[in-house]
């Protein structure tokens, strides 16, 4: 039987604010975790954003509140800003009738107002480490009343550097307090300050199976790297998307696809680290307010978005680790709404698709490209749309003036709405459909190093496009000419900005071989053969994952011919 809220004996103050917000049962994790928490013992919780964890520890805190002390008995610990503010926002929701006081400290804003609220008196408290150590410091912030203190996302804030700030933190409170500690993920590091921290504590862990919303439709294409973004172009085209999440690996790979997409004519912002708080609140606010419909972001500057209405997430580039990826997709299918999970695979990252439909223990649907004529129709069906909308609201009184001077003229009514509709479709010339390759299997044998370099344009097998017949037969032996020389083949060419030096330069530092050494290059339109001293072979193998073009920082990867 499921559990129901009226099971967990909340006070009454708090049901009626789940009333309000409509919360009519528990998530997996409320329902575990509320009861445990209640009690007062510590408790470590695995689970991810979407869970539902933020009011898995907010009722047990205001459940256990008394009233009409000044200071704060609970301290929760976030790793950004925006969750603070995001905890802090639903913690007052949740205990809106309670008379409960929050306040929500970090970084960036005036230290004047969080003293002043500090001073008059506050019961939970919500901050980034660095600045609540601040106030530590300033003895503006008094922790020994802090009978709760909740590490949420403490995964996030150990890679954020955080962690010895946090352990400053949790020794400035009680021995006694109890500790919730969240984690979507549970490295070592994280395992050993539960270990110092936690008194015994109990488990609970949302399982994998529940990780991956049931409400999120799973689909991925295999492209070569090269056609990333015209198949992306392509899919704009065809889904229907009212806002949209894409995961680029990089920084500077937000602001190439935002642009690349903004001059497609699809409004597109990138969202990354390098951004001010203040330009990332911008950003944020003008993607909630619907300016925009999509961001691209890396992984880390999605934290804290906190908005359920997304329709398509994109991988654009897949993450290396599948908790990563179940973090991604769960920003769609939230609140009730279907989403879309969208991935875009090279033909060699099909081993990490694996391991991912492994852990999220659901399959990925294998989906074709939007075909040429699919574009066509999408276009098409798009503008009858757009003038089914000027038909109802029937506000074009020039334009019907345009049409009977025409009329006049001696024109028939049906073929001046045709002639109409070829102005409007004349844009269209503007967008032709790019072309995308050909995509071929990847023998997994012939990688080096596995899955890991998932920028890799195509194999060597990939004969590529462009490569003339003239260029392949006079240089396709995969032997060198030269006695005591190895042949040997780069999987990038001049598609790709290989220049010679690029080959000598990268090969010859980092392989710590003479540049003078190597014989013969040639660049073909996908790939690079160069011939090698025999003896230095293994060297370059060994070396493998250094190589890299000057001009993109693209890793290469070199094998024998
Ligand atoms: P969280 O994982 O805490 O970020 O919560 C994810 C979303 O689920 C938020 O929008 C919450 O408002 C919502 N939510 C949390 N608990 C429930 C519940 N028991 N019923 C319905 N929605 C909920």
């Amino acid at each position: 039987m499921t559990t129901q809220f009226s099971d967990l004996s909340l006070r009454p103050d708090i049901m009626q604010a789940l009333e309000k917000l409509k919360y009519t049962e528990p998530t997996p994790i409320q329902a575990q975790m509320i009861p445990i928490m209640m009690t007062g013992v510590d408790v470590i919780g695995q689970a991810q954003t979407g869970t539902g964890k933020t009011a898995a520890f907010s009722l047990p805190i205001l459940h256990n509140l008394i009233s009409g002390q000044r200071k704060p008995q609970a301290l929760i610990l976030s790793p950004t800003r925006e969750l603070a503010m995001q905890v802090a926002k639903a913690m007052e929701g949740y205990g809106a009738y309670t008379g409960v006081r929050v306040l929500s400290i970090y970084g960036g804003s005036s230290y004047g107002r969080q003293i002043s609220a500090l001073k008059r008196g506050v019961d939970v408290v919500v901050g980034t480490p660095g600045r609540l150590l601040d106030l530590l410091n300033k003895k503006s912030l008094d922790l020994s009343q802090v009978r709760t203190l909740v590490l949420d996302e403490a995964d996030e804030m150990l890679s954020m550097g955080f962690i010895d700030d946090i352990e400053t933190l949790l020794d400035a409170t009680a021995t006694k307090r109890q500790v919730a500690l969240f984690s979507a993920t549970m490295p070592v590091r994280i395992r050993q300050l539960a270990k110092k921290y936690l008194h015994e504590p109990q488990s609970v862990a949302i399982k994998k199976k529940q990780l991956t919303l049931a409400a999120v439709e799973q689909r991925y294409y295999v492209v070569n790297q090269r056609d990333k973004l015209a198949a992306l172009t392509r899919l704009f085209e065809t889904e229907d998307i009212s806002r949209a999440l894409i995961f680029v690996r990089t920084r500077a790979g937000t602001g190439e696809l935002a642009n690349e997409l903004a001059s497609r004519g699809f409004s597109a912002e990138m969202l990354n680290g390098d951004l001010s708080q203040d330009a990332r609140e911008r950003v944020m606010s003008r993607f909630r307010n619907d300016h925009i419909k999509v961001l691209v972001a890396t992984d880390v500057a999605a934290r804290g978005l906190d908005i359920d209405d997304i329709s398509h997430v994109f991988n654009y580039d897949l993450p290396d680790d599948p908790e990563v990826f179940v973090h991604r997709i769960g920003r769609t299918g939230r609140a009730g709404k279907e989403g879309i999970a969208i991935t875009l695979m090279t033909p060699k990252e099909t081993r990490m698709l694996n391991r991912i439909e492994g852990y999220t223990r659901q399959k990925m649907t294998k989906a074709e490209l939007p075909s040429k004529a699919d574009i066509m129709n999408a276009r098409k069906k798009q503008i009858v749309e757009r003038m089914e909308v000027w038909l109802r609201r029937g506000r074009f009184k020039n334009e019907l003036e345009l049409v009977n001077q025409l009329v006049e003229a001696g024109h028939d009514p049906l073929e001046i709405a045709a002639a109409s509709m070829r102005i409007v479709r004349e844009s269209e010339n503007q967008r032709p459909v790019e072309t995308i390759g050909e995509v071929r299997e990847w023998n997994s044998r012939r990688d080096p190093r596995g899955s890991r370099n998932s920028r890799f344009s195509g194999g060597p097998r990939d004969k590529g496009r462009g490569s003339s017949k003239r260029t392949r037969s006079s240089f396709s032996s995969r032997k060198s000419h030269e006695q005591g020389m190895a042949r040997m083949v780069l999987d990038k060419g001049r598609s790709d900005g290989v220049s010679p030096s690029d080959v000598v330069g990268t090969i010859a530092y980092h392989a710590n071989i003479p540049g003078k050494s190597l014989g013969a290059i040639h660049i073909q339109d996908q790939q690079t053969f160069v011939d090698v001293p025999e003896q230095f072979v293994d060297q370059v193998l060994a070396k493998n994952g250094n190589y890299r073009l000057r001009k993109n920082k693209e890793i290469m990867t070199v094998e024998k011919a």
